[in-house]
């Protein structure tokens, strides 16, 4: 066995440890030809970066040998980045003809197993960290804690859990007949500033670690009630201020012009899909700090969808799935023409889990160059995020959460589709 094929064995048997609860402490030097320590900054050349206990111990230039009884992972020929950010992920589901009979046979222990698996998938994609913006609470609760303890292997997770919705809203439950709509819970639905207030203050006693909020319309609730805004803005106020009377920030899936722009001048941290983002939007962006997470990738899968002959999709969200998914990625591109600040997010879920590198191709075709966009999965994810400290760059104390890739992906995006290595805390979850 080479050395570096030892190596991989060795952190293969890591992560079943880690998985069984078992504290293993792989000490591996990683050689790269390039390493993006902070893309969009310079890169460095042929350099040794060294992990210790689950973080970064060093950051040295060139090729460093190891003491004895530690092992080298030696990627020469491939660019070493921080752990891909994906700012907008539901774990738990995965959209499917089955989609609207699961909604009414699947437990919520069945919905966290399936979320373990969709885990799985999109840390073995290079994505080492997620938000999970709208999930039930107990589902998507347990799994973030179970892939911080490493019960389960899958990314960090910062979890939403419930989005707050109105009665019939996007995130309400739709399309079903009365009796069964009303068995089954809608526990992040509100109406009205007092009762939206007491909506975020349960999320926050839930466990939530950020609010969602749906401030219009959306496609996939099956529906005929637009894209327009839906939380009024005495509701938008009374959440924004509630959320940050408790330290949390307001995520706001937005897709009618009207909608976004309340939100933004009700004080939200970001703007989710943004599809009808116009120049009020960008300047309200401007002004306030508001992160843009762009989804394009899933206005391409419902736009595929919709157009499809035989979808499973239902009339109005077909109706909603043409309007809204041609816009995505001309609003995408304004915004960055507008200097908006853009955290890159997937909506996977809508798109198959794993697939989430696909959005940084759509993003160059919005007009980013690759090392843009890389910076938007990293640095601009974390900082959107808040977890500046954890995530997002390669620094000496922070967690190992590292992808490789072969070759150069600020020359070929596509590369991201394929990672050759990804370590998550410091255990390899994939291996070439
Ligand atoms: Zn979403």
């Amino acid at each position: 066995m080479s050395r570096s094929r030892r190596a991989f064995a060795i952190f293969a048997a890591s992560a079943a440890a880690l998985v069984a609860g078992v504290s293993a402490a792989p000490a591996p030097d990683i050689w790269a030809d390039r390493v993006l320590t902070v893309p969009g900054e310079a890169a460095l050349g042929n350099a040794t970066v060294l992990v210790r206990d689950g973080r970064i111990v060093s950051v040295t230039p060139g090729f460093t040998r190891v003491p004895r009884g530690d092992v080298t992972i030696d990627l020469r020929g491939q660019t070493l980045m921080p752990g891909l950010i994906d700012s907008h992920v539901h774990i738990t589901s995965e959209q499917s003809p089955r989609g609207r009979l699961e909604a009414v046979t699947l437990s919520v222990a069945d919905r966290t197993m399936m979320g373990a698996q969709f885990a799985r998938r999109t840390v073995e994609a290079g994505f080492t960290t997620v938000a999970d913006l709208g999930a039930n609470n107990e589902a998507i609760f347990a799994l973030r804690n179970a892939t911080a303890q490493g019960w389960v292997v899958g990314p960090r997770i910062i979890a939403t859990g419930n989005s707050i919705s109105v009665t019939g809203g996007h995130g309400d439950i739709n399309g079903f007949r009365a009796e069964v709509m009303e068995a089954l819970p809608s526990p992040g639905v509100c109406n009205g500033p007092a009762d939206c207030r007491r909506a975020v203050r349960h999320q926050v006693r839930a466990g939530a670690d950020m609010i969602k909020i749906t401030a219009t319309g959306g496609v996939l609730s099956n529906t005929a009630a637009g894209l327009g805004q839906q939380l009024m803005d005495d509701e938008l106020a009374a959440i924004v201020e509630t959320a940050r009377s408790m330290g949390r920030k307001v995520v706001a899936h937005a897709h009618g012009t009207d909608g976004i722009n309340a939100a933004l001048r009700a004080g939200v941290n970001s703007i989710e899909h943004g599809s009808g983002l116009d120049a009020e939007s960008i300047r309200l962006m401007g002004e306030t700090g508001a992160w843009l997470v762009p989804t394009v990738l899933a206005g391409v899968t419902v736009s595929e969808e919709a157009a499809r002959p035989g979808t499973w999709m239902p009339a109005p969200v077909a109706a909603k799935a043409r309007e809204v998914g041609p816009l995505m990625l001309d609003a995408l591109r304004r915004a960055r023409l507008g200097g908006v600040r853009v955290a890159f997010g997937t909506d996977s879920g809508v798109s198959a889990h794993g697939q989430n590198a696909r959005e940084f191709q759509l993003m160059v075709q919005a007009g980013f160059t690759p090392l843009e966009a890389i910076r938007s999965a990293t640095v601009s994810a974390a900082s959107h995020l808040g977890i500046e400290d954890e995530a997002g760059r390669i620094a000496p104390g922070r967690p190992a959460d590292l992808v490789a890739v072969r070759g150069d992906p600020t020359r070929d995006v596509t590369l991201l589709m394929n990672p050759a290595l990804v370590m998550r805390a410091g255990v390899v979850v994939r291996a070439p």
